[in-house]
């Protein structure tokens, strides 16, 4: 397995010895020949982080600024993160839901009354906190809503990203994504994302909920059109049906509101939560709703043995805190609004475009310009580390704990790489 298929010499080699004793070389040899090979990641080894940056094991440091796809937007390594972990690892870890634990309905209560949502069902992962929407609005089209048993419909969108499970892939539009892994589960159908009459036509007296992304990251930082969400949701509302919005990557900070469906003014029914409420630590996620919905969950309909569990719960309670405590939101939209301002302002025939809202930023590259991982490579021998979402765009999503000034070295590199 070559180390660098495109010729560049990694950071250093290391030469020592035959297993994996510490050099980025090794290491990455050594993940190639025992790991499944489901990722392609950039040739670089993180061996420590702190706030915004992480460093190589010989030394080399990097400005993180895709922040593990918003997982880490309270910045790596955040004291009071951690110090919550290492107290809470103390205590207790792990109950189950077969008894209660002191930690959870803290954490159920701080992320009720921050998101306004009357109930919450904590899980580990995205998917699980997708799946766990997906369940409760079939569960809802038919003891509520009255859909005929096994009949309702889910509207999904092109371009989609909610996870990896065979039910959510199974509607996935992306070809690879699906290739291999049917047969899919059935009740969903697609629309064209952003596309209000194409939605309007979709709906039927079977459909029991919209599951959108507010802005589809994974499918390339695609905004909606202006005024969408809101007539999504006047939609919903004539034909009773749930508005659900993922926002596993969106939420908690990213783009400038704690959710994003705050830019639109309104209210979905379900919201799922994921990614950053676990402060890069550990995997937590949520799916938030009112009692008309979760009250569709009766004991021994869904579960998890590690949801809601008190080190997650203890963990997730300091990356809520942290993100107020520290106006992480507001700065998302002034720093979102300052790094707009500066990538529009580059005269580049390699940028189409510069599209998101707050810290969630897309570069697309033209076709005209190749790829975008070239320019990531790039990017990543002048320090920065960025990684392309759907070939021609370069996704921005630093921590959102970034300095102006780091930013400001960050715009230089990237300025610098697209006017050479
Ligand atoms: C990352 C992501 C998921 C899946 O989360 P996992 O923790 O990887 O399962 C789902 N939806 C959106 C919008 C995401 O960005």
């Amino acid at each position: 397995m070559s180390l660098a298929p495109d010729g560049s010499a990694p950071p250093s080699s290391s030469t020592n010895g035959s297993t994996a004793s510490g050099g980025s070389a090794d290491i990455i040899e050594q993940t190639l020949t025992w790991g499944a090979h489901n990722y392609h990641p950039l040739e670089v080894v993180v061996s420590k982080a702190q706030g915004c940056w992480v460093e190589d094991p010989e030394g080399n440091r990097y400005l993180d600024m895709l922040a593990a796809y918003s997982a880490v937007n309270q910045g790596h390594l955040h004291p009071r993160i951690i110090g919550a972990l290492v107290e809470q690892a103390g205590r207790v870890t792990l109950t189950s839901r077969a008894f209660h634990n002191d930690k959870l309905g803290p954490f159920l209560e701080q992320l009720a009354r921050l998101s306004g949502f009357e109930k919450v069902l904590p899980m580990n992962t995205g998917a699980e906190a997708v799946e766990t929407g997906i369940k409760a609005a079939r569960k809802w089209g038919e003891k509520v809503k009255g859909v005929p048993a096994g009949e309702g419909e889910i509207i999904t969108f092109e371009g989609n990203f909610h996870g990896r499970t065979t039910t959510i892939v199974g509607f996935s539009s992306d070809a690879q994504t699906r290739d291999g892994f049917g047969p899919f589960t059935p009740g969903f159908v697609s629309v064209p994302y952003g596309d209000i009459d194409a939605l309007a036509a979709a709906m039927n007296e079977r459909t029991v909920a919209v599951l959108a992304e507010p802005i589809q990251a994974e499918g390339g930082i695609l905004v909606p059109p202006e005024g969408y969400l809101q007539k999504m949701r006047a939609l919903c509302d004539q034909h009773n049906v749930l508005m659900y919005l993922d926002e596993i990557q969106t939420g908690l900070g990213r783009t400038g509101k704690m959710f994003c469906f705050e830019h639109a003014g309104i209210r979905p029914d379900l919201v799922s939560v994921g990614k950053a409420l676990g402060g890069g630590v550990f995997p937590v996620s949520a799916l938030l709703a009112d009692d008309k919905v979760m009250s569709v969950f009766n004991p021994g309909d869904h579960g998890s043995t590690f949801g809601g569990n008190p080190l997650g719960a203890a963990v997730a309670m300091a990356a809520l805190d942290v993100l107020i405590d520290e106006g992480l939101v507001a700065r998302a939209q002034e720093l979102g609004e300052y790094t707009f301002k500066r990538l529009r302002a580059i005269d580049s025939p390699h940028i189409a475009e510069v599209r998101g809202k707050g810290l969630l930023i897309g570069i697309e590259v033209p076709v005209s310009s190749g790829v975008a991982k070239p320019f990531c490579k790039k990017l990543m021998k002048r320090g920065l580390l960025c990684k392309e979402t759907h070939e021609q765009v370069i996704r921005l999503a630093p921590p959102l704990v970034i300095e102006k000034s780091e930013l400001d070295w960050a715009l230089d590199q990237i300025e610098a790489v697209f006017t050479a």
